[in-house]
């Protein structure tokens, strides 16, 4: 039987154990002209001799034309610098790193709901290859893999949704229609990378879990290496859970999906404890556990935990204090109160 800190072994990619630290944006940490500024860059550094098996980085933009929030990038050599420090860092310590590549200003809940209708096939070629740059651009800097960010919204989830796509080119229509870009992308990207690089997607759900097998087995049969399961079009999407089953609808997705596919499975959202994340991994739930606000509380989380396996460093504040200043989080201050 697995646990969460059992070693796991992706194509030819060693994970020391199945704890993830998740794509967060440290909002209030800036950068410029894309390259992580240096207290952003701290804030992955010090996080990166914490035993954490993945860190995945927040969303970086494959383009100047659409920065994300936080405004890191993966578009320029110019960033292969900044990249290249965190992974080495996370190298030297056993951990493995990926970069979570997007594109945002695609908002399905906001007036550009059609704008990846608009586009021109030239304009979906151009994004294209901005992804495919982007992972160039990772490989260059030595990271062990890549997250093609496919949810919340984002423009592979739209693209991927039939909510959001009523493209009627072969960019749209059914689900494989709709995946037709991912996997032009997927397919680029694997011809160049190899074996000791994973390429990973962030799939959103749809609008039922038969969607989301179809969709996760598609990304799969394209080439996908691993999954991670998150949120995706329509937002509140409400689950009947079987009784006993005590984790969110979200986790709940990324198990059942695991079930479906044959390649690794992080699950998200709301597993606030490693008593809670081992759970999932010794009953077959899924492969990785991914941790975001633990990580942010608490950058040793894995060390307290090791002591008390539910140690839980969250406050869970009604609004978070990292999508404004992570500085005001109270967690972090009364930690660096007992340092002191
Ligand atoms: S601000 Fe609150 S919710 Fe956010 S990580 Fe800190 S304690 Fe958790």
């Amino acid at each position: 039987m697995f646990d969460i800190f059992s070693p796991i072994q992706v194509k030819n990619v060693y994970f020391t154990n199945r704890i993830v630290m998740a794509p967060m944006v440290r909002f209030g940490l800036p950068s410029e002209n894309g390259v992580m500024g240096e207290k952003l860059l701290q804030d992955y550094l010090v996080r990166a001799d914490k035993g954490i098996g993945l860190m995945i980085s927040q969303t970086l933009g494959v383009s100047t034309e659409r920065e994300t929030a936080g405004g890191a990038g993966a578009y320029s050599d110019q960033h292969i610098g900044y990249l290249s420090k965190i992974a080495k860092a996370c190298h030297t310590n056993g951990t493995r790193f990926f970069a979570q590549l997007g594109l945002p200003g695609f908002g399905f809940y906001d007036d550009r709901s059609d704008d990846v209708n608009k586009l021109t096939k030239q304009d979906l070629i151009k994004i294209r290859d901005w992804f495919i740059r982007g992972a160039e651009i990772c490989l260059k800097a030595g990271l062990d893999g890549i997250e093609l960010h496919g949810a919340h919204t984002f423009f592979l989830n739209m693209m991927a949704s039939s909510y959001s796509n009523k493209r009627e080119d072969a960019y749209g229509g059914d689900l494989t229609g709709r995946l037709t870009l991912a996997r032009e992308i997927t397919e680029a990207i694997k011809s160049f990378s190899g074996d000791d690089f994973i390429l990973s997607y962030r799939m959103g759900w749809g609008g039922d879990l038969d969607i989301d097998v179809q969709t996760a087995q598609a990304l799969e049969h394209m080439g996908i290496d691993m999954l991670h399961v998150s949120t995706g079009i329509p937002k509140d999407r409400k689950l009947q859970l079987p009784a006993g089953f005590e984790y969110n609808d979200v986790v709940y997705t990324g198990c059942h999906v695991n079930k479906h596919v044959s390649i690794p499975v992080i699950a998200v959202n709301g597993i606030q404890t490693l008593s809670r994340g081992n759970e999932l991994i010794e009953n077959g739930g899924c492969d990785f556990v991914a941790y975001g606000k633990p990580f942010f509380a608490d950058s040793d989380f894995i060390k307290h935990s090791a002591k008390n396996s539910d140690y839980k460093p969250c406050f869970e504040c009604r609004e978070c204090k990292w999508f404004t200043d992570g500085e005001k989080c109270p967690a972090q201050i009364i930690a660096k109160a007992h340092a002191n």
